[in-house]
């Protein structure tokens, strides 16, 4: 069908951008791979591709076991050691994949006949509102996200010490004797980094609107031309018409600097997508829409 792969369509030729000030790079095409590293956070999001960036990434954060965004992890972990990389990989997950994930190294190792014991990295399994901690000042909590299949949606933010919001105000000396009580003064504030959505339906950026709180935001828009939007919901996805409508429903939602769009079907011609993209959605956001596609499809 394609003489030769066109750069948009080439999963190991990742979109560079700067995400309000967070630098960010991956690719996301519908069925093909999703994979997206934030370097500076030490996270890749989904692993539908291992490029060699992503070896010295520690925590995977898996949104969901389709082959697109989750086929590749048994290739990071085994790369990783292959190149002796002497940090633990650790896998964050829904819980229930963790078993069949586990299965699934096993199965590998099996056939590539190892005997025994096989050693398998840190599967971690999450619910929905459970926070995870990443690096010390990095914490990770997950959400709920409507797919066609069990899936999770990620927040990393970063970790910070802050005074207690009951004692906001108290005169230092009243701090001071409380301190000398054995009062705990401080707890942590999480400071929300960047969001990160899988697939979805549109629903979900209504029933999860802390997304909104997030300065980037990460989120699908698989089908994007006009007569394909009865196709978005029943596949488990998000129309563009669909985004445009929940932006016009939140007004301005300030906090998002950056909200990032991925995960385009594999029929898109990037010029055109970045087109109804901005005649769509609502004139406030455009200078805030960021695309990941390269700016045209050339081979
Ligand atoms: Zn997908
Ligand atoms: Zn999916």
């Amino acid at each position: 069908m394609w003489a030769m792969t066109p750069t948009h369509l080439n999963a190991l030729h990742p979109v560079r951008l700067d995400a309000a000030g967070l630098p960010i790079f991956g690719f996301s095409i519908s069925g093909l791979a999703t994979w997206l590293i934030a370097p500076t956070l030490g996270v890749c999001f989904d692993m539908g591709e291992c490029p060699l960036e992503a070896l010295s990434i520690d925590h995977v954060l898996l949104t969901h076991a389709h082959g697109d965004h989750a086929r590749c992890v048994p290739r990071h972990w085994q790369l990783r050691r292959m190149i002796g990389n002497p940090r633990p990989s650790r896998y964050l997950m829904p819980a229930p994949l963790v078993g069949p994930f586990a299965d699934w190294i096993r199965a590998e190792a099996r056939m590539e006949g190892v005997q025994g014991e096989v050693s398998l990295p840190e599967l971690v399994g999450l619910s929905p509102g459970e926070v995870a901690p990443l690096r010390d000042d990095l914490r990770v909590t997950a959400f709920a996200a409507s797919h066609t299949v069990l899936s999770l949606g990620y927040t990393v933010s970063e970790r910070r010490k802050k005074l207690k919001a009951a004692l906001e105000g108290m005169p230092g000396d009243k701090l001071a004797a409380l301190r000398r009580q054995g009062v705990t003064l401080h707890e942590d504030r999480l400071i929300p980094k960047i969001t990160f959505i899988g697939d979805c339906v549109a629903s979900t950026l209504r029933d999860e609107a802390h997304i909104w709180r997030s300065p980037v935001l990460v989120i699908e828009t698989t089908f994007v031309e006009p007569q394909e939007e009865a196709l978005a919901a029943p596949r488990g996805h998000t129309h563009l018409n669909e985004l445009a409508a929940v932006l016009r429903e939140l007004g301005d939602a300030p906090e998002v600097k950056a909200l990032v769009l991925k995960h385009f079907s594999m029929r898109v011609d990037p010029a055109r997508a970045r087109a109804l993209i901005q005649a769509t959605l609502p004139e406030a956001r455009r200078d805030r829409i960021l695309v990941l596609l390269p700016p045209e499809s050339a081979a």
